[in-house]
Order: structure tokens, then sequence, then C-alpha cells
């Protein structure tokens, strides 16, 4: 039986022991995925005894995809173009791949929820590690333009200049994005502490689909502002999760499970958690 894990500090809230676990069901794979605390100044140990340990491949989640990335010994193009690996793969000399798959999980729930890319004007609210990830495999879809608002406009400007070859992509401040998105992404973790996200009026029209990468059982702030604008559809990130770790088990195993099963069983354990 092959071993898995994912490794963060905090680590006991993560769904992807269970999310893996019903992977592993469906495609009738032999592997086993725990998580795996690591003291915040020893990642590096922790990683290191899970492969002499027999590990095979892992998640990474917070605050270590930047450490993850210094470890790997060989990047996926996409892991190079975030600037952070979400996933690892033992190679067979040893050495570690690191992947990102956090923009490839997002790209597959929007798809999922038919909400138009190619052609679309995008949103982009935030320039953290989620967005950096998200980025490469947005502007793949061919959007009419990528717009990536930040609250430090600095951030917003560096990734858009990063990102620049890679299609029409351009910064603007948090509070003066622009007009009229088809698309609305939230990637800014304002929710996380409450706080409000101020957006100009005119910043959406009537059929604006926003998406919240943020999931749990309470609306957050930026969904609680999409439904006061009368925007109808409105979508959490629970499917961007499922998705990122669909990508991550078809680069270990060489098999791509459906999404929908999990993501469905996932979204009725939360609910019913008290
Ligand atoms: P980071 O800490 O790297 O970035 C946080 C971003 O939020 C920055 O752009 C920051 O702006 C902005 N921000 C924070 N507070 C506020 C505020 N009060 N008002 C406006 N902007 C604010 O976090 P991540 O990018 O790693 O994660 C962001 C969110 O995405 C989190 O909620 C996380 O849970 C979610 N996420 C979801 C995933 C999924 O699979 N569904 C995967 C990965 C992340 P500034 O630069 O000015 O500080």
């Amino acid at each position: 039986m092959d071993r898995y894990a994912v490794i963060g500090n905090p680590i006991s809230h993560s769904q992807s022991p269970f999310i893996h676990g019903r992977f592993a069901e469906q495609t009738g794979q032999d592997i086993s995925y725990e998580r795996l605390l690591a003291p915040l100044d020893d990642f590096a140990g922790t990683l290191d005894s899970f492969r002499q340990e027999g590990g095979k491949g892992c998640n990474i989640t917070v605050p270590f995809k930047t450490e993850a990335l210094a470890l790997a010994g060989q990047l996926t193009e996409r892991a190079e173009l975030a600037g952070a690996v979400n996933t690892l793969q033992l190679l067979p000399d040893g050495r570690w791949l690191g992947d990102n798959t956090d923009g490839a999980g997002l790209v597959l729930d929007l798809k999922r929820l038919a909400v138009p890319l190619s052609g679309a004007r995008i949103l982009l609210l935030g320039a953290g590690g989620a967005a950096r990830g998200a980025l490469g495999p947005l502007l793949a879809e061919g959007p009419a333009e990528l717009v990536v608002a930040n609250r430090t406009r600095a951030r917003a400007d560096e990734l858009a200049a990063r990102f620049s070859s890679l299609g029409n992509i351009v910064s603007a401040p948090l509070d003066a994005p622009g007009r009229a998105f088809d698309v609305i992404i939230n990637s800014t973790s304002a929710s996380l502490q409450g706080e409000r996200l101020t957006l100009e009026a005119g910043v959406c029209h009537s059929e604006t689909r926003v998406y919240d990468m943020m999931y749990g059982r309470d609306e957050t702030v930026f969904m609680g502002w999409a439904r006061a604008q009368g925007l109808r559809y409105r979508y959490d990130g629970l499917g961007m999760l499922v998705g990122q770790a669909a990508e991550s088990f078809y680069l270990w195993r060489g098999v791509r499970p459906e999404i929908m099963p999990v993501l469905t069983a996932l979204r009725a354990k939360l609910e019913s958690a008290t």
C-alpha cells in the first residue's frame, strides 16, 4: 500500500484525507492518506521523515507552500510560475517533484459550473498565494481581460507584470477595479477576518458569476455582498478544493477520479458537522 499525506500547521481541519480516501475507493487504488502536523520551524524534517518511512507523495498546505518550492528538486512549469508548491511527488532518484494544482482545481470547478472564461472579463480580488496559483490556468483559458485587484496595490502590479506574457492582464486598486465584469473571483482572506470588501457599484452586471475561494457553512462577507447586488450565480470554493485534490491524485496515480460524487459527499459532511 502506497503512503500519502497532507502536511501543514494547523492540520486537524484538513478535509484532504476524506477526499483522497473517497478517490481511492472510487478508482480501486490501494493507498493510505494521513494528516501530518509539521512544527513551524521544521517542515524539512517532517518531509524527510515521511520519505524515509515510505511516503510517495504529499499535499502541502499553509504555511509551507513556499518552503516546499525551495525543497523540491524539480518543478512543474505551473509550480514555477505560481512560486508555490501544494503537491510533492517522490521521483525514482529520491528527489521531490513539486507541482501546484490549486489553479487547475479552480478552473476545473469553474468549467463544471459552466462559468464562461474564454473571452470573458475576469476580476481576481487578492494577490496572495492562491491568486498566484490561479493566474496561469485562468489566463490559459483566454479571457478578454483579467484584472487583478489587491488592497496592497504593489502586489497586484507585481503579479500583472509576472504573468503579462501569458495574456491580457492588468492590475487595479481594490476600490476601483473597473466596470461590468463577467466573472469575479475572490481570493482574498478578508472573510477569514470577517472584514468587508468594499467594491464599487458597477463592478458587476446582472449575469456576473461570482466565485469565493473560501468555503464553509456560513455565508462569507463577499458572498453576502454578491447576494445584496442581486447576483444569482454565486459559488463557493469547495469544488476548487476537491478539484485541486483530483489533480494531485492524477499526478500520483495516473488515474482521474470523478469529482462530483466526492464534492457532494464532502458538502453533506460539512453541513452535518456541528
Ligand atoms: P494569502 O495570505 O497569501 O493572501 C491573502 C490576500 O488577501 C492578500 O491579497 C491580502 O491583501 C488580501 N486581504 C487580506 N485581508 C484583506 C482585507 N481585509 N481586505 C482586502 N484584502 C485582504 O492567502 P492565500 O492566497 O493563501 O488564501 C486566500 C484565500 O483563499 C483564503 O481564504 C483561503 O482559504 C482560500 N483558498 C482556498 C483554496 C481552495 O481550494 N478552495 C485553496 C487556496 C486558498 P494584501 O496583499 O493587501 O495583504
